[in-house]
């Protein structure tokens, strides 16, 4: 058997797992680092058991022709110190520096003229007052660090919430942002080649509960080609500005026809799995072929999907492959509360069928929620 390029990842979750079977085909093999057991991403990658900086973690992703990351907790210094070894590290660790960072990315977006939500940083106790005289009541609480589906924040709605919520969440440094009444979420995958190549998918729509994603439909229904083009320009400042290679998510609220920027993330994103099915090329074969300096696929559409997420209980497995047309995601991973185990996508050729769909699967996936 031939060897194929070697693709190192960081992390060794249910986005590694999906890279890995995406890159398969193509002939590419994986290593995975993660300190975990039994990890979602080794069934299609050789997993090392280590700590992201660990010595044996930095050597065996020294033989990757490049390494990546599928979540943005890796340590920043891991990733620089196998740069320093002269690896090929995509994204550049700098995107993940400015994820990583809430206020930071807030400057990012600012910096670049792309329209956010009112932000105030909080240092300490003291800010919290200013805060909430400056973007009113309520408001949202984030830690700068290290938060993930609704992790670390809190919403408040008076300075002794603000006060009693800075003390739960740590009082490390955060965060406060306008709470904003938006229409609706959405979303848009970007993807950026080694060699400049650049391509986006169309908006997608977004719906959350308790700030863990539930359901994406794409194409996002209802939506011009100038919102389209709105999505698409913020997407290309960040992409030149931090010379980014891969696949990139900017989440997006849209309110009054306009789009504000919520968050980017330096990876393939929970809301482009619809593309494993709904597009042309996946998000994640796309994100290996930017990587890898390969042409890059056709982002388009193949059906309208949609595609809801399995949290907190065992997949109803039976229930879900009687439906035509349903495809399922099985992660691996053992449930436990409002944790993501598995998605589901479906497809239909118009958005009545979509719908029909949707609610047939929904009945399913309240069953697995957690609430
Ligand atoms: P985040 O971790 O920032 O992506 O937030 C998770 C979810 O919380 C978002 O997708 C929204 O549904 C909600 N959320 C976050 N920030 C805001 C905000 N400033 N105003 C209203 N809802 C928000």
């Amino acid at each position: 058997m031939s060897e194929g390029v070697l693709v190192g990842i960081l992390g060794g979750g249910q986005l590694g797992r999906m890279l890995a079977l995406a890159g398969a085909p193509l002939g590419l093999r994986f290593i995975c680092v993660d300190p975990g057991t039994n990890v979602p991403a080794a069934i299609a990658a050789q997993h090392i058991q280590a700590e992201y900086d660990s010595p044996q973690a930095i050597e065996a992703l020294s033989q990757a022709e490049v390494v990546t990351y599928e979540f943005e907790n890796v340590p920043a210094h891991a990733a620089a110190e196998l740069l320093r070894r002269n690896v090929h590290v995509a994204p550049d660790p700098a995107a993940l520096a400015v994820a990583q960072d809430r206020w930071v990315e807030k400057q990012c977006f600012e910096q670049l003229g792309i329209r956010t939500v009112g932000t105030v940083r909080v240092d300490s106790e003291d800010d919290l007052a200013p805060a909430l005289e400056q973007l009113g009541s309520p408001l949202i609480l984030k830690t700068r660090r290290a938060g993930y589906d609704g992790k670390g924040q809190r919403v408040v709605h008076s300075l002794g919430e603000a006060k009693a919520a800075h003390q739960e969440l740590g009082a490390v440094p955060m965060i406060a942002e306008e709470f904003m009444r938006f229409t609706r979420e959405l979303s848009i995958l970007a993807v950026q080649s080694k060699t400049g190549e650049r391509a986006f998918y169309p908006l997608v729509q977004n719906e959350h509960r308790n700030g863990i994603l539930r359901t994406t439909l794409s194409p996002a229904p209802n939506t011009s080609s100038q919102l389209q083009a709105a999505a698409e320009s913020y997407a290309s400042s960040l992409l030149q500005h931090l010379g980014y290679v891969g696949v990139l998510a900017l989440e997006l609220f849209e309110k009054d026809g306009s789009l504000y920027a919520n968050e980017f993330a330096p990876r393939v994103h929970n809301s482009g799995h619809f593309s494993i099915e709904g597009s042309a090329t996946s998000q994640f074969e796309n994100h290996l072929r930017a990587i890898l300096g390969l042409p890059l696929g056709d982002t388009s559409p193949r059906a309208h999907s949609v595609m809801l997420n399995l949290i907190g209980r065992e997949c109803p497995l039976a229930d879900v492959l009687s439906v035509p047309d349903a495809h399922l995601h099985v992660y691996g991973k053992s449930a436990r509360h409002a944790r993501k185990v598995g998605h589901i996508t479906a497809l239909a050729r118009d958005i009545a069928s979509l719908e029909a769909r949707r609610s047939q699967l929904q009945s399913f996936v309240s069953l697995s929620e957690d609430g």
